[in-house]
């Protein structure tokens, strides 16, 4: 184990024409984990890793991996996979030697033996084997993103860089190639960068997560760390399943009013609190909101705008006049839409937010799990 981060992204900045896809972005995985890049459509997941890969031309920043600074380095030279979304087979080729196209490169220089052999490990490994003689464009969408898997994987290089390597897939397919990504992580202790948008791919397979929009890195470390201290409205919005609640409110006199809502809130629940110029935003993990029938909880209220049956247990959204929120809540909890409903926030629940440029206010809530 080497003391320096595997990758480390500094202040990178990329246009495609005056399109601006990187604002200074700054990353660093760790050898051996699992860094899962969550961000939504058009925030820079992709042009991160191909700036890792060094698979384009950077405005400005440095690419250190393994502790070499390769920014200016061939992509070849760089000893790193890429497995993209979508399935970058070669159609021509079948099963078996698309695992092995980059093991006959000049760089690799292997015996067909020893070849042969990688690529049936390999396949084994991913549960392919069945398929070495199949033309690629003979399988499944399951199947092809196997051995795009298995292309990466043979070359066994310091790290794999996935983007959105399942999100093609259906759900059973996505999460049993998920658990297989996390063996082949443990039986191999590679460093993965795995680029998604999906908030519960990314927070099933990674160590830490960082949270990417508008080209920048939001917040950094891991699931937990995020719960307990997020850095801002936009991460509050990406995290968490549903993800957090969001009340306009005002400080006034040592309390936190929240607009239309019959609760105040101490402000000593929230931790020291630097001077917000505007209004704030109180955010809140649902699963922290308390809810009930009309009149049950509390005596702020809120109306049932949409309930979505999931089986063993409901999604509901709650309009209430400072914000609406959605929360899960146990099938025994007869909510129909249309009801009122009451609601309340526990003291110590939550975190503050400018309401103008949305960064967190409140320094150590007690709210988060
Ligand atoms: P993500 O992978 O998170 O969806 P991308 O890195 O692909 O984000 O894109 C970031 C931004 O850069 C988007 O606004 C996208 O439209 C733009 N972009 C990416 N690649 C190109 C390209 N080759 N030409 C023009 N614009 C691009
Ligand atoms: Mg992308």
């Amino acid at each position: 184990m080497t003391a320096d981060p595997m990758l480390q992204l500094q202040g990178l900045r990329k246009s495609y024409g005056g399109k601006t896809a990187l604002r200074g972005l700054d990353l660093t995985v760790n050898v051996n984990e699992i860094f899962a890049l969550l961000g939504p459509t058009g925030a820079g997941k992709s042009s991160t890793l191909l700036a890792s890969a060094g698979l384009v031309d950077l405005d400005a920043g440095r690419v250190r991996l393994a502790g070499r600074d390769v920014t200016d380095a061939d992509p070849g030279s760089r000893d790193v996979a890429i497995v993209f979304e979508g399935f970058n087979l070669l159609p021509v080729l079948d099963v078996k030697d698309n695992i092995a196209f980059a093991l006959r490169s000049p760089a690799f220089r292997e015996t067909e033996d020893e070849i042969k052999l990688r690529v049936g490990r390999t396949a084994e490994l991913l549960r392919i084997s069945h398929l070495l003689d199949r033309d690629v464009d003979t399988l499944s969408g399951g199947e092809r993103q196997r051995v795009a898997i298995a292309r990466a994987l043979v070359r066994r290089p310091v790290m794999f860089l996935l983007d959105e390597p399942l999100s093609a897939l259906d759900l059973k397919l996505r999460e049993g190639l998920r658990a297989e990504l996390r063996q082949i992580h443990r039986q191999y202790s590679s460093t993965m960068l795995y680029a998604t948008h999906d908030y519960h791919g990314a927070i099933s397979i990674a160590d830490r997560v960082g949270i990417i929009d508008g080209g920048v890195m939001q917040q950094a470390g891991t699931i937990d760390e995020i719960y307990r201290l997020p850095a801002s409205v936009l991460v509050g919005k990406l995290i968490g399943s549903p993800s957090m609640a969001f009340f306009q409110a005002t400080v006034e006199g040592g309390q936190v009013v929240v607009k239309g809502a019959e609760q105040r809130l101490p402000i000593e629940g929230f931790g020291t609190v630097t001077s917000s110029p505007g209004g704030v935003l109180l955010g809140v993990w649902p699963e922290d909101i308390e809810v009930g029938p009309a009149e049950s909880v509390g005596a702020s209220t809120g109306k049932i705008y949409a309930v979505d049956n999931r089986g063993f247990e409901r999604a509901i959204q709650v309009e209430t006049t400072g914000g609406s929120f959605r929360k899960v809540v146990p099938l025994s909890m007869p909510f129909m839409q249309g009801d009122a409903c009451s609601f309340r926030i526990p003291e110590g629940a939550g975190f503050l937010f400018d309401a103008e440029s949305g960064k967190r206010v409140s320094q150590a809530g007690e709210g988060g799990r």
